[in-house]
């Protein structure tokens, strides 16, 4: 007999205490552990999965004395534990650093299909092999793609999913298949077996001075565990040659490497140049795989047959065999930023889990994170600089327009328009950013002013001219497009501002030869655009992009020698003391883009505020001058990373409900404070955009120059909460530690 803690799903801070008979147990022997197996409990009256955290052979003493009747496991699940030791103590990690219930954060990190009470299934995804027909007759005309295909295969099976990641299609599978040389798996055990150090190493490069310096400096200190590497070099100076020669020498003394990265649909260069440097099994885990891909994924890794992952944020729940290197590449991306949920941060948890494992990490980024520059002020990392590019590739010049100078409706200077035109004649293309996606951000009646705005959030509508429709950018709610004003009954309704949608249409008329790509969340909704997009892009199909965000991204776009800000003039009124730090990261990001062949690039930046401080800091310096100027100023404001942040956010239908949600938590805190000095918080107030989707939403704020002290309020917050009557079911509140948006 034995007693078990269970974590639950539910929004409770606490586990749940179990027993097990003998005869129910599945271990074989007494010395095995129970924790991290996967059961079946009754909770309030429902059978529900739970996950065992903690094991003991005694009732915890509080309870002896006390006759409460302790209810019994119904039955185990799987006949093996379903996470490790290292994942177990990284989830109760975040539950306790993040104050999140732990009950959620378990089931999380469950993948999808085994939060089902069934035995774990056995994925079922047919692998492609090669076949014993290893010599490549010049009769079969085999494609470019299909020789790559052979070569992808070797020291190891793929999916056809695994090879459209990699720009292979199934009609270059079936072929090959019909010729003999690959040929269909199903068995999952067969198929895969554990992976082998055995002549795995594709080329290398000659690493440059800055790079062998890296590289010698963390293989001599890796040796001593757990420590954080902090790659910052710029754009094209070589970092990921950094990362796959350091990961060599890891998969050389037979460990695993985890690599995570912001979004994968971005960057099928990275995952193909991994492929082709490693003959060894690599699994992805991202949002668009299907459930069993990603549970095969999970659970070769586990059983050692796959040596190395690479994955986006849920990825870091993984369990390895014999993990030996973590990879956090783009570190400074928000995208690490679980927001929905179960808050956290994957860059952080990524550090974490190194330190529990006690392996290196390595963090790397061209714009480094302030918190991450501010733990190599403080000692906790160490820093390796990369200041120029690697191989041939030239640095970019940059210019910037002063709008002011163009008449008040025209979207390019002619500086920017000149400039088009030459690189259009040289036959190389343009990248123009503007982060607004669709025609205008706002529709409106030309005659009385009216505004546009959603029914269920703060927000005004945003023109498409392509679906013919308002929608939100909030709740993407969409209407139809009004004739008359509901205000004035006027019938002179326009789009004011500009969205991509609008920049390709001026385009369009000014370039009529030129074939332009507008890439932004509408045009890359559907699996499989982006990536037709970027093999396009790269085949020169197009001589102009334009795009958000999305462009600024990871991608290698050998043939843009021309960057295009358009407009990021609103992080220079910004009210949020990370504008500045966001506004550099971007311009350096999508500068970064331009020239990374041998190519001269260039970069113009349109801006109504060309005297403003912090642009002018900005394109005087480099990223780490103003990332090192605008820490001193966060350090003499007492902002973060010198101080540390929690909010309580919550939102219901009524503003009411929150309101007084919120008023309670004050209270609390008041209170708190005649205990506990040395720390701060605000009085509720509303979120930016205060309702959405219907809901009401506000926030308070919680600050302390320790991080010790921020943590003992939070804990006793955490239990006052469930005893705060909010009186209705449609409440939401979530307690979220180091918040990267405070409005
Ligand atoms: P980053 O990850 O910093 O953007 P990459 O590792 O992708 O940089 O390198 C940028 C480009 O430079 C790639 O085309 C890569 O092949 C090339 N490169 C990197 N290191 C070297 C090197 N040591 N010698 C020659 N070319 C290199
Ligand atoms: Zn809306």
């Amino acid at each position: 007999m034995s007693y078990i803690q269970v974590a639950i799903n539910s929004p409770l801070h606490k586990t749940f205490l179990y027993k097990v008979t003998d005869n129910k147990c599945p271990l074989a022997k007494q010395e095995l552990t129970l924790v991290g197996f996967r059961v079946l409990v009754n909770f309030h009256h429902r059978n529900v999965i739970a996950i065992v955290v903690n094991e003991s052979n005694e009732l915890p003493r509080e309870l002896e004395s006390q006759n409460i009747k302790i209810k019994e496991v119904i039955s185990f699940l799987d006949k093996t534990a379903i996470f490790s030791g290292d994942i177990i103590k990284l989830l109760l990690w975040i539950a306790t650093y993040y104050h999140q219930p732990i009950g959620e954060v378990f089931y999380t990190a469950l993948p999808i299909l085994l939060r089902k009470d069934t035995q774990t299934p056995v994925p079922l995804i047919s692998y492609w092999t090669k076949t014993a027909k290893d010599k490549v007759s010049s009769k079969d005309k085999l494609s470019e793609k299909a020789l790559k295909a052979l070569e992808f295969l070797e020291g190891r099976t793929l999916s056809t999913q695994e090879f459209k990641e990699l720009g292979i299609l199934s009609t270059t599978l079936k072929s090959l298949a019909n010729k003999g040389y690959i040929a269909p798996l199903k068995d999952y055990d067969s198929s895969n077996n554990n992976w082998l150090v055995q002549d795995f190493i594709g080329k290398e490069l000659p690493p440059n001075e800055a790079q062998k310096q890296a590289i010698d400096y963390i293989t001599k200190e890796a040796q001593s565990g757990f420590k954080v590497f902090l790659i910052n070099g710029v754009t094209g100076s070589g970092k990921t040659e950094i990362y796959l020669q350091l990961i060599a020498k890891t998969l050389a003394q037979g460990k695993q490497v985890m690599v995570l990265i912001p979004e994968i649909n971005l960057t099928p260069q990275t995952i193909t140049r991994f492929y082709e440097r490693f003959k060894v099994p690599i699994v992805c885990i991202h949002s668009s795989l299907r459930d069993d891909e990603k549970l095969s994924s999970f659970i070769k890794l586990r059983d050692n047959k796959a040596a190395i992952l690479i994955g986006t944020r849920s990825a870091l729940f993984a369990n390895f065999n014999n993990l030996g290197l973590i990879v956090v590449d783009e570190e400074h991306d928000q995208s690490y930023r679980q927001t929905q949920g179960v808050i956290y941060h994957a860059r952080d948890c990524a550090v974490m889990r190194a330190h529990i494992n006690n392996i290196p990490i390595i963090l790397g980024s061209a714009t480094p994170s302030f918190e991450s520059l501010a733990n190599v002020l403080k000692g906790k990392y160490h820093q390796l600089i990369l200041p120029v590019r690697a191989g041939n590739a030239a640095n970019v010049t940059s210019y910037v327009v002063d709008m002011r100078k163009t008449h008040k409706d025209d979207i390019f200077s002619q500086k920017l328009l000149t400039e088009i035109q030459n690189t259009l004649a040289k036959g190389e293309q343009v990248l123009l950013f503007l982060n607004r996606r669709g025609y205008a951000p706002a529709q409106i009646c030309h005659d009385c002013g009216y505004v546009f705005k959603c029914q269920d959030c703060d927000a005004n509508l945003c023109y498409h001219k392509e679906t013919k429709t308002l929608i939100c950018h909030h709740c993407e709610r969409q209407y139809p497009l009004p004739k008359t004003c509901p205000n004035c009954h006027g019938h002179n309704i326009v789009p004011e501002g500009v969205g991509t949608e609008n920049v390709i249409e001026q385009l369009a008329m000014l370039f009529p030869e030129a074939h332009l790509a507008r890439i932004d969340r509408d045009s890359t909704a559907r699996k499989g655009e982006l990536e037709k997009f970027i093999e396009d892009i790269n085949n020169n199909k197009y001589q102009i992009l334009v795009g958000t965000q999305m462009l600024a991204k990871g991608h290698h776009f050998p043939l843009v020698t021309l960057v295009g800000i358009l407009n990021i003039d609103s992080y220079l009124y910004s009210n949020d003391y990370r504008a500045p730090e966001k506004l550099a990261q971007l311009i350096t990001q999508v500068s970064g883009r331009a020239g990374r062949a041998e190519l001269q690039g260039k970069t113009i930046l349109q801006t109504h505020n060309i005297d403003h401080p912090l642009l002018k800091l900005l394109l005087k310096h480099d990223y780490n001058y103003f990332a090192q100027a605008n820490l001193t100023q966060r350090k003499m404001n007492f902002l973060p990373p010198f101080s540390y942040q929690a909010l309580i956010r919550a939102d219901a239908y009524k503003r009411e409900t929150v309101q007084n949600f919120l008023n309670n938590i004050y209270n609390i805190l008041e209170k708190i404070q005649q205990k506990i000095s040395y720390f701060s918080f605000t009085l509720p107030y509303t979120s930016t955009v205060e309702r959405r989707q219907k809901r009401f939403h506000m926030i308070l704020l919680v600050e302390s120059s320790e991080r010790k002290i921020l943590h003992q309020v939070l804990e006793i917050l955490e239990k006052e909460i469930p005893n705060i009557k909010v009186g209705t079911s449609d409440f939401h509140q979530v307690i979220d530690v180091d918040p990267i948006e405070i409005f």
